[in-house]
């Protein structure tokens, strides 16, 4: 039994999943003739209380495409230290749309109305690059999972409206954050000008993402999706993966979420572990104690078929996921609570 619990990216379709995917009614998606991407576009918009969705091949596109939505060369946009935006897309943000980032020192990876306000630039003041965009993430990767106040989302959206700024939602993970805290997603329709989803991290399925926004933001983002090289043919057969994900295995998330907290206590009992970052959703993050070699721990875990992974400056992160099973959970269990360093 490998138990893998670097990310929530590693899971593969399941069995039903699968057929449903081989079942698909699919068309050529350029021409917008595929009937299961459409179905698909139009269950997330309604989801969100929004006019229009569009299918992307990865977070990453959806992302940067909104960014270059929302920016022209030479601006700047406003995010957490620690946002993938910024830190894990390859420099996109520069590369596609000649952005630079104001960032800021967030509390886990979230970032408030006050520090927002205070990083604008004054746009008479020529000297400095014009603040267009705000961005966020719910729940934060590298802030390990935390999940927003949705009332701070909206104290922003009223600072973004203010200054005359655009707000985008990088919602790889807002299924676990809409669980854990039992919100309802129109409230963040009403709260951004754009939203990424991913369906390839919780949901399960193998590809998939969507930039949700009106009417008019999709048509331009269909632009933006062709020159990033994302137009994609009979893809109805991965958004089929993604409606199957939506109807059965966003309520299951809070199973993801118990486990890490469980794991979380576990750790917090062990006298090798230094610090256990609060657990929200599925994310838990760690450091052990200084005395104990990383290399050696984590290579002690993988000697007993668990892989979790570093992130460097002594930080150990686990992902709890759909194919992270009850039965590998008490493996684990019982394996951390017997270790001795
Ligand atoms: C995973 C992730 C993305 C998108 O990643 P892709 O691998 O390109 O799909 C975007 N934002 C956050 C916070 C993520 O965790």
């Amino acid at each position: 039994m490998e138990i893998n619990l670097v990310s929530d990216t590693v899971t593969k379709p399941t069995p039903e999943m699968l057929e449903f995917m081989f079942k698909a009614d699919v068309g050529d998606d350029v021409y917008k003739q595929d009937p299961t991407v459409n179905t698909l576009q139009r269950m997330v918009a309604n989801i969100f209380g929004m006019e229009d969705a569009l299918f992307f091949p990865s977070g990453t596109m959806a992302n940067q495409a909104a960014i270059k939505l929302h920016t022209q060369p030479g601006e700047q946009l406003i995010a957490d230290k620690y946002a993938h935006v910024f830190n894990y897309e390859g420099g996109g943000v520069s590369f596609n749309s000649g952005v630079s980032c104001s960032l800021l020192d967030g509390d886990r990876g979230m970032i408030n109305a006050r520090q927002v306000e205070s990083a604008i630039n004054p746009p008479d003041f020529y000297h400095a690059p014009l603040t267009s965009l705000v961005c966020v993430e719910n729940t934060t990767n590298k802030g390990g999972g935390a999940c927003y106040d949705i009332a701070e989302l909206q104290k922003i959206r009223q600072v973004c409206d203010n200054h005359n700024l655009k707000f985008h939602l990088d919602g790889a993970r807002i299924w676990n954050a809409l669980v854990a805290k039992r919100e309802n997603p129109r409230l963040y329709g009403e709260t951004f000008h754009t939203i990424s989803v991913c369906l390839s991290k919780g949901l399960g399925a193998p590809i998939g993402s969507l930039l949700i926004s009106d009417k008019e933001t999709i048509e331009k983002a269909l632009r933006v999706r062709k020159i990033l090289g994302g137009g994609m043919r009979q893809v109805g057969y991965m958004a089929a993966a993604g409606i199957y994900a939506l109807q059965h295995h966003v309520g299951r998330l809070a199973e993801d979420h118990r486990r890490a907290k469980e794991l979380a206590y576990i750790l917090s009992q062990k006298s090798w572990v230094h610090k256990v970052e609060a657990v929200e959703t599925n994310i838990l993050i760690f450091t052990i104690s200084p005395r104990i070699s990383e290399a050696g721990f984590l290579d002690k875990l993988r000697q007993k078929n668990i892989q979790i992974s570093s992130m460097g400056q002594g930080k150990l992160r686990i992902v709890t996921h759909l194919d992270y099973r009850e039965v590998m959970h008490s493996y684990v269990v019982e394996t951390l609570q017997k270790l001795e360093l």
